[in-house]
């Protein structure tokens, strides 16, 4: 039988969503000169962004504090919106929820109030110049406790955005590092927010399950450590609990052996609701039209299926 191939036009011109993208890991080249040279920094060189994947992620995250160290001022956060706008719209992205972590920023001495006004005005430009929807979901790092989340939650009450429509959890998944979370991830659905949760990137399916127990999340990030649990897939596709998939990010840092051994195909053949996304595209030199790419060459998705799992992220997203 002869196979049917979608062509990369067709990947183009599909209308998305997007909803696991970190804006600080979006960063291309142009931005971070803009806010170089605003401030007379040496200006990245070609190969600020690593092409060959991070030994650990340790280097993954120094380069993301490389990035970080660009962003200081209202103008800084407006390109950093705007330009993320058009990129976002150059693939035909209608709509993102796209990831912040304002706590990690106030801790590195900016003005909140000053950056939350430039990366707003510049989100706003964007989504009206390039015709694109943008939300944000503030992450929060397991590592800062959970005082960076009740901290993440007061930013939210005192800079209220309607742009603002849930908190994450990120960072290094060690053991029983969640439990702190429950409280404040309550207490973010009561203010009607969403909640979703960074699980089984690194980690096995314990984690995942102790994550659903006790953070009770609406997605999951990445979840490829359940691949190997039957009863935890089964629930996933009972609770209608859906994946956030990310193929490049999770080969760039050795989350899964290599691009064959990821279990995007078997969790969708096995009815979980995964969507594909991008993590951060820049760290990762990827493009949310790449990652399609490769489920339609590498993992042989034909046109019909590619249809299917793209509907799963507007169908999972906050505002779809
Ligand atoms: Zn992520």
């Amino acid at each position: 039988m002869k196979k049917t191939t979608i062509h990369l036009n067709s990947i183009s011109e599909m209308k998305k969503t997007e909803h696991h993208i970190h804006l600080e890991g979006s960063v291309k080249l142009k931005t971070l000169k803009k806010a170089a040279r605003r401030k007379g920094m040496a200006l990245p060189g070609n190969d600020f962004y690593p092409k060959d994947g991070y030994p650990d992620f340790e280097s993954f995250t120094r380069v993301f504090d490389r990035v970080l160290a660009h962003f200081t001022t209202r103008e800084d956060f407006f390109d950093l919106g705007y330009d993320f706008a058009e990129g976002q719209a150059s693939q035909n992205i209608i709509y993102t929820e796209a990831f912040l972590m304002p706590q990690v920023h106030e801790m590195m001495g900016r003005d909140l109030k000053e950056i939350l006004t430039g990366l707003e005005q510049g989100l706003v430009k964007g989504e009206k110049d390039f015709g694109v929807a943008i939300r944000l979901v503030y992450s929060i790092s397991r590592m800062a406790g959970s005082k960076a989340a009740w901290t993440t939650l007061d930013y939210i009450d005192r800079y209220p955005n309607a742009r603002v429509v849930g908190i994450d959890l990120a960072g290094m998944e060690v053991p029983d590092s969640i439990i702190p979370f429950k409280e404040p991830f309550e207490t973010a659905r009561q203010m009607g927010l969403t909640t979703t949760a960074h699980a089984g990137e690194f980690s096995g399916a314990d984690h995942v399950r102790q994550t659903l127990d006790i953070l009770k999340p609406s997605r999951i990030g990445h979840g490829i450590g359940c691949r190997e649990d039957e009863p935890l897939i089964r629930r996933l596709v009972e609770e209608n609990i859906p994946l956030d998939i990310s193929l490049s990010s999770n080969v760039l840092l050795k989350a899964v052996p290599c691009l064959e051994d990821h279990p995007v195909r078997s969790f969708f053949e096995q009815g979980i609701s995964v969507s594909l996304n991008t993590d951060d595209p820049a760290l990762f030199n990827t493009s949310l039209v790449d990652e399609y790419k490769i489920l339609s060459n590498r993992f042989d998705f034909t046109p019909e299926e590619i249809y299917r799992l793209a509907g799963n992220a507007p169908a999972f997203s906050t505002i779809p």
